[in-house]
């Protein structure tokens, strides 16, 4: 059953019970006060005709007019009972010789009330007074009234009170129904457009009536639950996306030169035997192809794993000596070859600590310090650096190099980007992508700066005090 029916029932159940109640107390107060009035009018006109007799008045046709008032008749008896005079308004069944009422009187000698069959509409209430004129005999002077007014008076106030009682239920539950329905259709308003959203379109929200009452309450809840949801699937959206996009470039990047080794190849197997110039050019290349796979594969590795959130070994260390070691490192790997870059270290001085995770941030400096040394010509300049900067511990490598345009900086740092800048000299572009997945792990950030032409600077910042990201 709907909450408007089951609302509007327990109004009428509500209601229906009061009234009914009601209904019988008034009834049952009314039916005993009506008699009533008519027991209290009748002995109060017994007495009062007894008193006019008692005293040896002839009661005159004024009198006699206000003792019968509302119905009431009187009777005269004398001491035998036999009626002596009776009002006109009486019109006898019978000449009252078998009722108790006066007998009991005459017998106890005191004023005595009971019912009686004298007028036509039987039962009256009857009061009888003993009276004795002076010098004359005992006599009863009986007052009396039939109950029929009140009756019908009652049965009218019944018939009233039902068809009242009737009428006021059912407006009570025609209320009940409609004020239940007026409160229920925001419900309805909210069920109707909770219905018109779907997973494609969460973008709609459910219209808040009034904000303060239970409803629009619920209405807000539903209406954050929906922003909630909204954000958790663009977010899904988006990573789902990333994926593909993930999924087909690097498929792309294995994809070159796994055709370029299949081709050469195919080379040794035609030329190998008879060429051992075209077999010594293919098996070298062969191996540079490989080799490219192997860091390829290695670096969609370490994202891989990055992405599946591997703990980082995080113990407290210096930021600037290994900086030092990551010079050492890249001057190493250059050796004294012309055509590259020199690679300097500048000392900040003093000491650089951070709680991180040393082999990770290693690679951080060395992906910084590889693409300085790749971007930058001969005669260039490479400069590390490490200083403590406002709770950061800071590293950063610039160079005198290629530099960026400034409208591809922001995408430098996304899987597989290259810059145009970049076309001529090797690398898949996952580099920089790495280096931000490392250090926003350790909860820091990277940042580029570029001028084309000029050169770049790349910088890690790590909190220094904190232990974030575990
Ligand atoms: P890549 O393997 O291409 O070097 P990275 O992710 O390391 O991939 O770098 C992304 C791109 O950012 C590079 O292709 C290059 O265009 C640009 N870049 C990175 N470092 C420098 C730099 N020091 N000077 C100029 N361009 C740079």
């Amino acid at each position: 059953m709907s909450i408007r029916w089951r609302l509007t029932l327990f109004n009428a159940l509500a209601i229906g019970t009061i009234l009914v109640l009601l209904g019988v107390f008034l009834f049952t107060a009314l039916s005993s006060t009506l008699p009533s009035n008519v027991e209290s009018t009748v002995q109060d006109r017994a007495l009062e005709a007894a008193r006019s007799i008692g005293a040896g008045k002839k009661l005159g046709p004024k009198e006699v007019e206000r003792l019968t008032l509302n119905g009431v008749y009187v009777i005269v008896r004398d001491g035998q009972g036999r009626v002596l005079a009776r009002t006109v308004n009486l019109v006898p069944r019978n000449n009252g010789q078998t009722d108790t009422v006066w007998r009991r009187t005459l017998v106890s000698g005191n004023p005595t009330g009971g019912e009686a069959n004298l007028s036509p509409e039987p039962p009256d209430y009857v009061y009888a007074v003993p009276v004795r004129p002076p010098g004359g005999e005992a006599r009863v002077v009986e007052a009396g009234k039939s109950y029929e007014s009140a009756r019908e008076a009652l049965n009218v106030f019944g018939v009233a009170l039902a068809a009242g009682l009737l009428a006021a239920l059912l407006l009570a539950v025609v209320g009940a129904y409609f004020l239940a329905r007026a409160a229920l259709s925001p419900v309805e308003a909210v069920v109707d457009s909770a219905r018109r959203i779907t997973e494609g379109d969460l973008s709609k929200r459910l219209p808040v009536a009034n904000g303060r009452d239970e409803i629009g309450r619920l209405t807000r809840t539903i209406n954050r639950l929906l922003s909630r949801l909204e954000s958790a699937f663009a977010r899904r959206e988006e990573t789902l996306a990333r994926q593909r996009s993930f999924t087909a470039d690097a498929s792309h990047e294995l994809r070159t030169p796994l055709t370029s080794i299949s081709g050469y190849a195919r080379m040794l197997d035609e030329w190998g035997l008879e060429d051992p110039e075209a077999a010594r050019k293919a098996v070298a290349a062969i191996k540079r192809e490989s080799e490219r796979m192997k860091s390829l594969v290695e670096e969609l590795l370490i994202l891989a794993r990055g992405d599946e959130g591997v703990p980082l070994r995080r113990s407290r260390q210096s930021l600037d000596a290994l900086a030092g070691e990551a010079v050492r490192g890249a001057r190493e790997a250059a050796g004294n070859g012309a055509g590259k870059p020199s690679v300097g270290y500048q000392s900040s001085g003093g000491l650089v600590e951070g709680y991180f995770d040393r082999d990770r941030i290693r690679q951080v400096a060395d992906i910084f310090l590889d693409n300085a040394v790749k971007y930058t010509p001969a005669g260039g300049e490479v400069l590390v650096s490490a200083r403590e900067e406002a709770g950061w511990a800071v590293l950063e490598v610039s160079d005198t190099g290629v530099g960026i345009p400034k409208e591809q900086l922001p995408l430098i740092f996304e899987r597989f980007y290259r810059a145009d800048t970049a076309r001529a000299t090797e690398g898949a572009g996952l580099g920089l992508s790495i280096a931000r997945q490392i250090v926003e792990a350790h909860g820091g950030v990277v940042e580029a700066r570029s001028e084309p032409g000029k050169g770049s600077t790349f910088a890690l910042k790590m909190p220094t005090n904190s232990t974030s990201g575990e």
